[in-house]
């Protein structure tokens, strides 16, 4: 359904993706590993329009989009959420989840409906509808910023480093929800992820980025396998 062809994308004179392929079948949940700078959010950010490659292709579901502008790219179903949790602070969990379906101009029923089988997902959030998003704990954030994202109704779920900073008990749980989502909403996932071995136990399919290219890519417990991954990215 994501097809991303030779893309090439620079800041300036900066090349920052050389000649990036990737793909994302029906249902699939795929990682982007990579250590810091390798392009990841570069990546992300090109899915959505912000950045335009200077050379290549990016279809979604048999469509070129790479040409148009991001508020286009959202409304086709590509929901990204980005690295640091950006939820309101000073909005509760309800109307930060709120604001997730605004674009969608939902009646009050229909979005009710919604919100319900997003937090269905989400039992934490649920018995904190009217707390103050800031007041929440990292993992809660977390949750809440994955949440908003779903009330967009995604076609195709982009997650950045939904894992930084989080403890490793509450890691687990955000991964399980991910594993969920997947499962109960029938959402292809792409996820970008420095916990590489985490990702790949969830993923079918993974690639590694380095400065700009990606330098393996494959079936995520393949991947998992491989003396050179287990050596950069697996600590083993
Ligand atoms: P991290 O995990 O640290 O976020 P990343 O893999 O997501 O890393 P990117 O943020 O995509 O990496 O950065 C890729 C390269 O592009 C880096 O060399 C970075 O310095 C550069 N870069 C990123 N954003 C910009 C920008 N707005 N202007 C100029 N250079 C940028």
């Amino acid at each position: 359904m994501l097809e991303i062809k030779n893309i090439n994308v620079f800041y300036g004179k900066v090349q920052a993706l050389f000649n990036v392929s990737l793909e994302v079948k029906e249902n699939q949940i795929v990682s982007i590993i990579g250590s810091n700078g390798a392009g990841k959010t570069t990546l992300m950010s090109t899915i959505v329009g912000l950045n335009k490659p200077a050379g290549g292709e990016i279809k979604f579901m048999e469509e070129t989009i790479n040409n148009q502008p991001t508020h286009k790219i959202i409304k086709k179903g590509i929901i990204y959420v980005p690295e640091g949790r950006r939820i309101f602070y000073d909005l509760t969990v309800a109307e930060n989840i709120e604001m997730g379906g605004y674009s969608r101009k939902m009646s009050p029923k229909r979005y009710a409906e919604e919100a319900e089988s997003v937090l269905a997902i989400f039992p934490r959030l649920k018995e904190r509808l009217n707390q103050l998003g800031g007041t929440l704990s990292g993992g809660e954030q977390q949750m809440l910023a994955i949440a908003r994202g779903l009330m967009g109704n995604p076609k195709l779920l982009m997650l950045d480093e939904p894992s930084l900073g989080l403890a490793p008990v509450i890691v687990d749980e955000v991964f399980d929800v991910i594993v969920n989502i997947n499962k109960i909403k029938k959402i292809p996932i792409i996820l970008v992820e420095q916990n590489a071995s985490m990702a790949m136990n969830i993923t079918s399919m993974t690639y590694v980025l380095e400065v700009g290219n990606v330098k393996y890519q494959g079936p995520s417990s393949e991947l998992a396998e491989s003396p050179e991954i287990k050596k950069a990215y697996l600590g083993v």
